[in-house]
């Protein structure tokens, strides 16, 4: 995933994922005296939530001396999440969140110039995400995810997940024994109520199924491949709005702020 003379953007929220992911990166840059790490922090808007989270985030970064960058969606794209669930538009505000959080990363990691960008998603997130998406009937989305997502033209930043292989269990373990300091409390706006649902069934399935987790993910790794050697992927374009890479004439972020403002 990584190069010796990368500048990874590391997307750091504050929790335990992101802090624990940090700490791992930094013991592996410092044997790569070429290497940079800078950590990217999104503030979404979400009061009496994100503050801590960032903090927190500020706190490791100084500790650990990893520089670090602050966006925020107020300044992004003049909106804040809590404005956005006060505006009750159909979806969960975590359909917006979602989608302006990657947009938000590419944007700070492109302007520090970053090589890479790495999210600390892990096994438990990937496994979820990848029921999500059939239960939209959107499997194609699988192809366009993975632990290491790359264009081969160089239109986008490569993306990285290096936990997706580590059960949630295992990184709060780590928190522990390193003795970080993580956000523990939920966002306000809670998750998806379909990824809940699909949380709370894994964990029942693993615990009566060890290892279900792990089949789970080695499967969607197979139809991954399996579908970008047998299926026209559809080409990327550039957003005519914002000229981000995207498969339609408009991304996601431009349609989901033409709603808003709407
Ligand atoms: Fe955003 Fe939803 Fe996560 Fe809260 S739970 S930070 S609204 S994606
Ligand atoms: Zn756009």
């Amino acid at each position: 995933m990584l190069d010796y003379d990368d500048h990874v953007a590391v997307a750091v929220s504050g929790g335990k994922d992101s802090l624990t992911l940090l700490n791992v990166l930094v013991r592996l840059e410092g044997r790569f005296p070429k290497s940079r790490l800078t950590a990217v922090c999104v503030d979404e808007g979400i009061d009496g939530y994100r503050d801590e989270a960032l903090e927190l985030a500020r706190r490791a970064c100084s500790r650990l001396g990893v520089e670090q960058v602050v966006v925020s969606y107020r300044e992004l794209f003049g909106v804040t999440t809590d404005e956005i669930a006060g505006l009750k538009l159909g979806q969960t505000p975590c359909a917006y969140c979602g989608v302006f959080r990657r947009k938000a990363i590419n944007k700070a990691a492109a302007k520090i110039g970053a090589t890479k960008i790495a999210t600390a998603h892990n096994l438990d997130d990937e496994v979820q995400t990848v029921l999500l998406n059939m239960l939209h009937g959107d499997p194609m989305r699988i192809v366009r995810s993975g632990p290491f997502l790359k264009d081969s033209r160089g239109k986008f930043l490569p993306r990285i997940k290096p936990l997706s292989d580590i059960p949630e269990k295992e990184i709060v373990l780590y928190a522990y024994l390193n003795r970080l300091e993580f956000q523990s409390i939920e966002c306000p706006h809670g998750h998806e109520a379909l990824r809940n649902d699909i949380r709370a069934f894994l964990n029942q399935l693993e615990q009566k199924h060890p290892g279900s987790k792990f089949t789970l993910q080695r499967a969607a790794e197979r139809l991954r491949d399996t579908l970008t050697e047998t299926t026209q992927i559809t080409e990327l374009r550039q957003c005519e709005k914002c000229g981000d890479p995207t498969p339609h004439q408009l991304c996601e972020a431009c349609v989901m702020l033409e709603t808003i403002t709407a």
